[in-house]
């Protein structure tokens, strides 16, 4: 498949750097819409070192929901309560969604479902082969492999990771905090029966299997020292845990261990040129409130439609500065989240007295609903100007009836692909110019139209939905707006190329 550099390569239309959750995310995205992608990734196969991420946010659930694949997470996952802020659990149970929880489901997991669906998709992952290098001009973009191999794409996008050779190759500044503190993480067995829970001091000890209990156990602690310059090992670990506990509980035989640190950096710009940046190859920042994967899938499924519609000359090129600008700012809001829990759970009399003041507040129900809604991903709103209260924001899962039948929303969305979707209004609209691209469905909706945080709001006649889920437009079919939203997000009218 891949030829030694300088010989005649076939050009890709996408090459996606990195085949963690981020990477596979796009991929399938690409693939829905029948851009040729192929993922390079290091790893030779897909396991995770060590748990790393341990759960799905109720936004990224509502995302897979729209890609009707929701069902093989939740299957196998436990449904609960998973958010939290400093510590202080938020229930989520009372929003407006069909997923008002998390789930508690290992990476290791969430990537191997990943990859089960792009290969369903069809798509090559190139296992084994790293990404050293790029050279970008008018036409593609140059990607050199580790061992003299290259490939040619029209775009490259680098779902990479946090120290991410593409950022670096492209040029791209990553601004933002260096660490403050760092923390050992570890899998290990244990002769005696640990304390479990969190410690006040931050980290603490609970069970790998999170449904069994028991052991192997997940250990997290503050070091001592900042970053210190060698990987921790076994007997640091154990000397970790004497130092907080006053024992090591027998540690041993440990499958991970590894460090995190409290670094908050955020990618300059999510684009240069013909090269992009998803997932933590676009922000880093520590992982207090389990954000990290669930925003990178969220990059993916808002950059893969808009680079499909470029890629295949729908939509201009212009299309892909919206993925900076709405993505930049979600991220950005994440990195100062974990980084005010990072300052709110330091272990002191003063600041255990500020997490007692947070408790407090977050005890009452708006502001519970405000943090929780931002931590879960479910405010997320896209500034696409004045108007009805959905614009910019996800399109609510409503039962709906058509003449097909009942369906639902999100079912809709299944295709990936945009959605008018018509509510009784009145006027009409000519769609013949985006007939091929825009699905359009006159339905009936069941149900109240509520937001998460803002409530109820007034039903709309007729919305455009991105096949992100986000509505792009709402209003009456004979609104002069439409065509303008149409031509926007779904590419100008005489480009029906697809
Ligand atoms: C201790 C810990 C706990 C966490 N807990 C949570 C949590 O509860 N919830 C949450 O949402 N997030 C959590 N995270 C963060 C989460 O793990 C990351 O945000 C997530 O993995 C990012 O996904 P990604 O695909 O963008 O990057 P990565 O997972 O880093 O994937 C990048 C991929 O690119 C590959 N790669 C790297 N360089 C190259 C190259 N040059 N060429 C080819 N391939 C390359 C790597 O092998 C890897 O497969 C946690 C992280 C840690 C460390």
């Amino acid at each position: 498949m891949i030829e030694p550099s300088g010989s005649a390569t076939r050009e890709r239309a996408v090459v996606i750097a990195g085949g963690g959750p981020t990477g596979l995310m796009l991929a399938g995205e690409l693939a829905l819409a029948g851009v040729d992608v192929v993922i390079v990734e290091r790893r030779s196969t897909q396991a995770v070192d060590g748990s790393r991420a341990g759960g799905l946010h109720a936004r990224t659930i509502e995302v897979l929901d729209q890609r009707g694949i929701a069902e093989r997470f939740l299957s196998e996952g436990t449904v609960m309560q998973i958010q939290g802020f400093v510590g202080i659990p938020l229930d989520i149970g009372d929003f407006p969604t069909r997923h008002n929880y998390g789930l508690a489901l290992w990476q290791g997991h969430i990537e191997r479902i990943l990859a089960g669906w792009i290969d369903e998709l069809g798509v090559p992952i190139l296992r084994g082969r790293e990404v050293v290098g790029l050279v970008q001009d008018d036409a593609g973009v140059h990607v050199e492999l580790r061992g003299g191999e290259s490939l040619r794409a029209r775009y490259l996008v680098g779902c990479d990771g946090g120290r991410s050779v593409v950022r670096k190759a492209a040029g791209i500044d990553f601004p933002g905090l260096d660490p403050s503190t760092s923390w050992m993480i570890a899998e290990v067995e244990m002769d005696e029966a640990p304390t479990l829970g969190m410690r006040r001091e931050g980290g603490g000890i609970g069970p790998v299997d999170r449904e069994r209990g028991g052991g192997p156990y997940r250990v997290v602690l503050t070091e001592p020292e900042l970053e210190p310059t060698r990987e921790p090992t076994l007997q640091d670990l154990r000397e970790a845990l004497v130092a907080a506990y006053g024992t090591d509980f027998g540690a041993r035989d440990p499958s991970w261990i590894s460090r995190f640190t409290d670094m908050a950096r955020q990618a300059a710009s999510y684009r240069r040129g013909r090269v992009l940046l998803a997932g933590d190859a676009a922000h880093v920042h520590p992982p207090q409130g389990g954000q990290g994967l669930n925003t990178g899938v969220q990059d993916a499924v808002n950059l893969g439609w808009k680079l499909a519609q470029v890629v295949d000359g729908t939509s201009p090129e212009s299309l892909l500065n919206s993925y900076h600008a709405e993505r930049h700012p979600v991220g950005a809001r994440v990195l100062s989240n974990t980084m005010a829990q990072v300052a709110l759970g330091r272990p002191d009399d003063r600041h255990q007295a500020l997490r007692d003041t947070m408790r407090e507040l977050l005890g009452m129900d708006e502001p519970r609903r405000r943090i929780a809604a931002m931590l879960s991903g479910l405010d997320i709103h896209y500034e696409l100007g004045e108007g009805h209260p959905l614009l910019g924001r996800r399109m609510p899962d409503l039962d709906l009836h058509t003449v097909d039948g009942p369906t639902r929303v999100f079912t809709l969305l299944h295709e990936a692909r945009p959605v008018l979707l018509e509510l009784g209004g009145s006027g009409e609209l000519d769609l013949s110019p985006w007939a091929s691209r825009v699905r359009r469905v006159d339905a009936r909706a069941e149900g109240r139209w509520e937001l998460p945080v803002l409530g109820e709001v007034a039903a709309p006649s007729a919305v455009l939905i991105r096949p992100d889920g986000h509505v792009a437009w709402v209003g009456e079919l004979s609104d002069p707006g439409l065509p303008v939203a149409l031509a926007t997000w779904c590419g100008a009218p005489a480009a029906a190329k697809r």
